[in-house]
């Protein structure tokens, strides 16, 4: 008996990534003081003009010269950037006392309540949202289609994946404007977010230990305040800072720490009171 031909579904209900419709609404570009989230700003300022806002969510415990960076790039975009934070808790350690979590299989629980919480409060519907997606590699273009799918509310453009553009493409488009690269990542860093990230693994924390000593004796001290560790192996367990072998970890081998929008994803599992 020949098969039946298979019935077409009537109505898709699954959720689809919202197309851009551009009629002279806002233009959100999220400056994140990281050379990608500079260039992604750039080209939507070339792109939009006067309709970008630059936006940049504050997370209280960046290094210094971040403030320096951002001034550098206001200049250069000839706009100002538009700082906003959360309300809830100043910094990383904060989250971490308040929460009694640091970090677990879907994330870090500082991302969602002092980034996603705060760009969901910011943002409108009919925003244009304009991220830093890099097309470096797999891994970062996987990363943009899932905050698509995840994101379908969100109406995303990604100008670094559009032009082809990887982190270090970047970085010399930023040290070619005459700026010079924030601090962070001339120590040798990845990530320009928090110093003493939750995320980072031993050779990343014992970089921390001789790079920033006093935010390695903080972090600790937050930890055994509440009993948990931001490292845990299937080996060892949790592994408390006060107890971390500085000859443990190869930093250069870890993998690279990411805080951007898809953590966002992750750890809305985890923390949906954060929005
Ligand atoms: S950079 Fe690290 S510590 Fe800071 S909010 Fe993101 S995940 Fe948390």
């Amino acid at each position: 008996m020949a098969k039946a031909p298979e019935q077409p579904a009537l109505f898709d209900l699954s959720p689809q990534p919202r197309r851009l419709n551009d009629h002279g609404q806002r233009v959100v570009a999220w400056f994140s003081c990281g050379a990608t989230s500079a260039i992604a700003t750039k080209l939507a300022i070339a792109r939009w003009g006067d309709r970008v806002e630059v936006v940049r969510i504050r997370l209280g415990r960046e290094h210094a010269d971040n403030d320096r960076f951002a001034a550098d790039c206001s200049a250069w975009f000839g706009k100002p950037i538009l700082d906003i934070r959360s309300h809830r808790y100043d910094d990383h350690f904060e989250v971490a006392v308040g929460e009694r979590y640091i970090n677990g299989p879907d994330g870090a629980k500082c991302s969602a309540i002092l980034k996603r919480a705060v760009r969901e409060a910011f943002q409108s519907f009919d925003d244009i949202q304009v991220f830093g997606f890099d097309a470096d590699e797999e891994v970062s273009q996987n990363r943009a289609r899932d905050f698509r799918l995840h994101h379908p509310e969100i109406m995303l453009v990604t100008p670094l994946l559009d032009e082809g553009l990887g982190k270090a493409d970047c970085l010399a488009m930023v040290e070619r404007a005459g700026i010079e690269i924030p601090a962070m990542y001339r120590l040798g860093f990845g990530n320009n977010n928090c110093v003493g990230c939750w995320k980072g693994g031993m050779g990343y924390w014992n970089k921390i230990r001789r790079d920033f000593p006093e935010v390695f004796a903080e972090a600790a001290l937050v930890e055994r305040s509440i009993g948990r560790s931001a490292i845990r192996t299937k080996a060892d367990g949790q592994v408390f800072l006060d107890t971390l072998d500085p000859a443990r970890g190869r930093f250069e081998d870890e993998p690279k720490i990411s805080c951007g929008p898809t953590c966002f994803t992750a750890e809305s599992k985890i923390t949906g009171e954060a929005a």
